[in-house]
């Protein structure tokens, strides 16, 4: 199996996401997100354990509640996040205690180091400084960490010339696919990312959306639909 041309595949099909995670949104949470650096931040920092779109809508969510607003949030004590959040029509997936948690640190980090501006985080900033500061926030991983630094280098235009720093993020769908086409034996998480930075170590982040894409939508845990898959012709199948 020839891995260069998996990987030339992946960023092929990767060529092909332009819009398509937005349009997964409704309306109100895509204008939400793409306009406010604070609601896409709550919107990485709750997406854990729960539907991405559903946990990106909790901003809105939070919005509608008249709180989206970091030094409003960083005022309120932790009794009052959990009753923000028990109130909210889109809950954390990991109940209200937690989800204060990270409503608290998000909201906290803002205002103290960022003089209020979440997009202060990541505007003039480095990948690797974002990743290190997002991971201050409770329950935001190294995983989603690298996420949210990919989707602001592909869709708000940030840290270009720097892409070497933005990893995957191995999640259970880009770990079976690369798997099966052959890139690691295993399920190492830490395994995952060393494989992406020597596949193409310009940009291993570059490999992240098209390999969760196919996992998500034809290289299922059970049944993969080989078939229809983009990577037919250059898969290894260790099923
Ligand atoms: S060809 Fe089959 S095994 Fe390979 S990535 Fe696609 S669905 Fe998965």
């Amino acid at each position: 199996m020839d891995k260069s041309a998996v990987v030339e595949r992946l960023k092929e099909f990767g060529e092909t996401r332009s819009g398509s995670d937005w349009s997964a949104l409704d309306c109100a949470t895509s204008r939400l997100v793409r306009r406010n650096p604070f609601a896409f931040l709550l919107a990485v920092a709750f997406d854990r354990g729960m539907p991405w779109q559903r946990a990106w809508r909790i901003p809105v969510e939070i919005d509608h509640a008249g709180c989206l607003d970091p030094a409003r949030l960083a005022s309120m004590d932790e009794l009052d996040l959990m009753k923000l959040i028990d109130g909210l029509a889109v809950r954390p997936r990991y109940g209200s205690r937690q989800g204060a948690k990270t409503l608290s640190d998000a909201a906290r980090l803002v205002c103290q180091r960022f003089g209020g501006d979440a997009g202060a985080i990541w505007n003039g900033a480095s990948p690797a400084e974002v990743e290190k500061t997002l991971r201050e926030i409770y329950g935001l991983g190294r995983g989603i960490a690298s996420m949210a630094t990919r989707i602001l280098r592909d869709d708000f235009g940030c840290f270009k010339g720097q892409e070497c720093q933005i990893d995957v993020k191995p999640d259970v769908h880009l770990v079976r696919v690369f798997r099966r086409v052959g890139f690691v034996k295993g399920d190492s998480a830490n395994e995952t990312i060393r494989v992406a930075r020597r596949l193409n170590p310009e940009f291993p982040g570059q490999l992240d959306w098209p390999a969760w894409r196919i996992g998500q939508q034809w290289c299922h845990a059970t049944e993969p639909d080989c078939a229809a898959c983009p990577l037919i012709r250059v898969c290894a199948r260790r099923i």
